[in-house]
């Protein structure tokens, strides 16, 4: 049987001997020219945010961070970690991850997902949950799905609701107001490091709600793991 790109379709070339095979088997799900279009954050990253970075190599924080710094309660996320950057390629595949549900997508980053999980290292994984009413529209949180996908075990210690859409407030007041985080179980979140799971990091806010909640519950830190920045 010859495999497909699980984002193109298009076929994958064999290039692969037989005793290789069973190592590369989980890997080799996307095409080459489909790889190439993603870009893989690597060396020198935004300390807080997980943002690529150019040139030094001394421990920085991104413009964006430093001016939220000064702006928002940003001390409850110790750091997030990215897997890629978010760049047009990922756009495309995130509409069609959220709006099809396509398990396909996910398998793509299971595995170096897994892989950056495993350096944090962290005693307490918690995928960013949906609302109940998100859960009823869509049947299922797809961050769960990647988890499983990755071979991941987790909580799901964290409650998420939304409240009513107030439409009058600025954009930054209605998303602190439209959504708040709780945790249902404070014992077991106690003194746990903790990472959060979520698809994208794009301002923070929601990740830096989820962080909030959990601090003021007890946990001892509190990271997040992205597959895009
Ligand atoms: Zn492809
Ligand atoms: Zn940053």
């Amino acid at each position: 049987m010859k495999s497909k790109c699980l984002l193109c379709r298009a076929e994958l070339v064999s290039e692969i001997s037989w005793g290789s095979l069973f190592m590369l088997e989980k890997e080799r799900v996307i095409c080459v020219r489909c790889a190439s279009k993603l870009s893989r954050i690597e060396g020198v990253v935004c300390g807080k945010c997980g943002r690529q970075m150019e040139g030094s190599d001394k421990a920085i924080v991104c413009e964006d961070c430093q001016k939220w710094a000064v702006k928002e309660r940003q001390g409850y996320l110790q750091k997030n970690i990215a897997c890629y950057a978010y760049n047009e390629f990922a756009k495309d595949l995130m509409t069609l991850y959220k709006y099809r549900g396509d398990y396909a997508i996910a398998a793509v980053f299971a595995t170096p997902l897994k892989r950056k999980w495993m350096e944090m290292d962290k005693d307490m994984t918690i995928p960013l949950p949906i609302s109940l009413e998100r859960r009823k529209e869509r049947g299922f949180n797809q961050t769960e799905g990647l988890l499983h996908l990755a071979d991941i075990s987790f909580e799901t210690e964290l409650r998420r609701e939304h409240t009513e859409k107030q439409s009058k407030k600025t954009r930054k007041e209605r998303i602190e107001q439209e959504q708040f985080f709780f945790v249902e179980n404070k014992i077991a979140v106690q003194s746990k490091e903790i990472v959060l799971i979520d698809d994208i990091y794009t301002t923070g806010a929601t990740l830096h709600l989820a962080a909030e909640a959990l601090i003021k519950a007890g946990a001892k830190s509190v990271s997040s793991l992205t597959i895009f920045r």
